[in-house]
């Protein structure tokens, strides 16, 4: 057939629910029909198909594991997913837009918002009515986020916030933006801001040869008034975005692996077709290696992300095991998508084909959310007890 089916090698949908089946066919569906056939020259332009803000939240792509009740899909972890691996199956910078909404934006609101901020925001963000955006890294603080410079004092009803982010997905087409800043005694809070508030900009990035299709820019403050009631609450510190970042990388795992498995099934087939000395090549052992190592690179990658997932919805999930799942996709997805470039000769260094743009795609997700470094070294910091960081 022509349509995208997911190698499953060890019969892992054996391990799904109907609703589970049900929710990746709709975005299986989804994709095909309103991603796969723009996003190519989307990302040849560098522009954000703006269209797929409200589309996402028509599928329900923005928090679905968020309650119903504040607009979300109170679903399960692996329904979650399945939704990002198939979202990054046609894209890494369509399922960006659905993560940073769904785990950076609404899952910080509706975990350490007051009740009013839940209501305000979260039905608007889950619908794709307003899009956010989530401002943690700095010109000079990436991997080491604790050294932020971003910073607000006291001005009775008000805060006043100054400082600057780097490298924000969606932020210049976002109207909320949750930002983390450190507080007179150097405390991190997350604020909620909003697009026209005075001395808030948001310049683009130019010139990104990786995710072509999802915006990127810096968010800049400069004296912004910020009412007090936009500061969340419940949480104070480092765990906050970092609890963010939990959720998001889970989904990340989810989505590479669906990145990979959009090139392995492209590989596959061309292999089949493509005729070179009278006989295709993928009747060749040089590139049947390949083949073979991918699918099995994939199934081992989805054994790790379902397992995770059951962790996640039994709240038992540690952020340690979530970083090696992240760390892993990333890692499958950058080894499948070049070899699989490989495999399609010249073709594939077009935009005939997906391959391309997936492998420069996954160069800024092996970069965002904690380098491939750095999760290496959590993982090592877990198994030892000793911090390598610093
Ligand atoms: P650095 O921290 O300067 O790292 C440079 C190199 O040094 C890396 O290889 C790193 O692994 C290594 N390194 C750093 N520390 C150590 C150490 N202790 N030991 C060994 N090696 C180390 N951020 C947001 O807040 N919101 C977003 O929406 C967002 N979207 C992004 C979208 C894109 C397209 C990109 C590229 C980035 C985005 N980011 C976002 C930022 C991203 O999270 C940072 O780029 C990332 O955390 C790394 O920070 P850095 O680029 O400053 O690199």
């Amino acid at each position: 057939t022509d349509q995208f089916q997911s190698p499953d090698y060890l019969n892992l949908d054996e391990l799904l629910s109907e609703e589970h089946l049900m929710v990746r066919n709709a975005v299986r569906n989804y994709v095909k029909k309103e991603i796969s056939p723009i996003i190519e020259d989307y990302a040849q332009k560098a522009e954000f198909p703006t269209q797929i803000v409200k589309q996402l939240g028509d599928m329900g792509c923005f928090g679905p594991t968020i309650p119903v009740d504040y607009g979300g899909g109170g679903l399960d972890y692996i329904s979650y997913g399945l939704m990002m691996q198939e979202l990054e199956r046609g894209d890494s910078g369509v399922r960006s837009t659905a993560s940073v909404q769904g785990s950076l934006v609404m899952f910080p609101i509706y975990e350490f918002g007051s009740e009013s901020q839940r209501r305000k925001y979260l039905p608007k963000l889950a619908s794709g009515e307003w899009l956010g955006c989530f401002g943690l890294t700095e010109p000079d603080h990436g991997s080491n986020p604790a050294g932020m410079l971003t910073n607000f004092r006291d001005a009775g009803d008000h805060v006043i916030l100054n400082g600057s982010k780097m490298w924000i997905s969606n932020a210049p087409f976002a109207q909320v933006a949750v930002v983390w800043a450190k507080d007179e005694q150097g405390e991190i809070y997350g604020l909620i801001l909003e697009r026209g508030m005075e001395g808030f900009s948001t310049p683009t990035t130019h010139g990104k040869w990786s995710l072509r299709a999802s915006a990127t820019g810096e968010l800049v403050f400069d004296n912004v008034k910020v009412p007090k009631e936009n500061i969340l609450p419940n949480v104070k510190g480092l765990k906050g975005p970092l609890s963010c970042l939990t959720k998001a990388r889970f989904g990340i795992a989810w989505g590479t692996v669906g990145a990979a498995m959009d090139c392995y099934d492209a590989a596959l087939r061309y292999s089949k077709e493509r005729v070179q000395f009278d006989r295709p090549i993928g009747g060749f052992q040089l590139q049947q290696k390949k083949l073979a190592e991918m699918v099995t690179e994939i199934t081992k990658a989805q054994l790790i992300n379902w397992r995770v997932a059951v962790l996640m919805n039994d709240g038992k999930a540690s952020a340690s095991q979530v970083s090696m799942a992240k760390r892993n996709g990333c890692e499958v997805a950058h080894n499948v998508c070049r070899d699989a470039r490989q495999i399609l000769g010249g073709m594939g260094i077009t935009g005939e084909f997906p391959v391309m743009r997936h492998m420069m795609n996954i160069e800024s997700v092996i970069t965002y959310e904690g380098t491939h470094d750095i999760h290496l070294l959590i993982t090592g910091m877990d198994v030892t007890g000793l911090n390598a960081f610093k």
